[in-house]
């Protein structure tokens, strides 16, 4: 089966978001998506089409506290999915380099050949390091799914972990670990922004550019100021807000729907 990019207009209202869809479809026939990965890419654009597809105040907020999470953590680690590597393989090598924190291949479904697929979509997109393929392996303890397994130069030993489009159970396993982590998920409701320290509800393909952008204009800043911007920062409001703001979409497309 080879399915061919269906030939969609630039003018469609949501030409982004079918491609990303079209993408992530393809990534599928590679290996590089695993099937529930489609799933939680219909997950992502139903809330997407809740927002209205545009990163809001509650995303700016929560890039920058992850601005400074990255420049203030020690060892911070990126760790990358099958979605995320099909979706935006060449701005997560952009904001590794922009961060210094590496790239680390990190699986809920592990099947043969699908390291070696995300590994080659990583390249290809300039990634000169990626960890957690060389064999070696650490385990989370909490864990019990296929996500236990770290690289040990990698996350095991991280301080910081950036996990986009993460599930609820391993961003809980990181925070009890102690480490900060950091994550983007359209999702409000779902457990992984629930126990994230600092969680963008936001498209992750909206985010990554302006994640590195945030990382390089806050180079300069001190360490202190740093401590202060995330200090101030609170996930509770940004999660709330969040659903606030689609709650009051929502009820402002439905005014919008006359003759009833
Ligand atoms: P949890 O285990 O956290 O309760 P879940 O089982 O719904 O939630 P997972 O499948 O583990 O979530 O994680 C995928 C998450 O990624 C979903 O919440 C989905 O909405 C979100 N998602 C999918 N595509 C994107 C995208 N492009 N950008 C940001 N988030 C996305
Ligand atoms: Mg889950």
């Amino acid at each position: 089966m080879s399915a061919k990019m269906p030939n969609i207009p630039k003018d469609h209202p949501r030409y982004k978001a079918m491609m990303i869809r079209e993408n992530i479809i393809k990534g599928c026939e590679t290996k590089v998506v695993a099937p529930a990965g489609l799933i939680a890419q219909g997950r992502g654009e139903a809330f997407d089409y809740i927002i209205g597809e545009k990163t809001e105040k509650f995303s700016l907020d929560a890039i920058e506290a992850a601005a400074c999470a990255f420049l203030l953590a020690e060892y911070p680690v990126i760790s990358v999915n099958g979605n995320v590597a099909q979706i935006a393989a060449e701005d997560l090598v952009k904001l590794s380099e922009e961060s210094g924190a590496p790239l680390e291949i990190n699986l809920f479904y592990r099947a043969p050949g699908r390291e070696e697929a995300i590994l080659k979509v990583l390249k290809e997109a300039g990634a000169k390091t990626v960890l957690g393929v060389s064999g070696n392996s650490s385990i989370i303890k909490e864990l019990s799914s296929d996500r236990r397994i770290v690289d040990p130069d990698g996350i095991f030993k991280a301080d910081m972990v950036f996990v986009p489009l993460e599930d609820g159970d391993r961003t809980q396993a990181l925070v009890k670990l102690g480490k900060k982590v950091i994550t983007v998920d359209l999702n409000p409701l779902s457990r992984t922004p629930n126990s994230a320290h600092v969680s963008i509800i936001d498209n992750i393909t909206r985010v990554l550019p302006l994640l590195t952008e945030q990382i390089k204009n806050y180079k300069n800043k001190t360490k202190e100021e740093l401590k202060s911007i995330y200090n101030s920062y609170n996930n509770k409001k940004i999660l709330k807000d969040s659903i606030i703001f689609m709650s009051e979409r929502l009820l402002k497309l439905s005014a919008e729907i006359s003759g009833v």
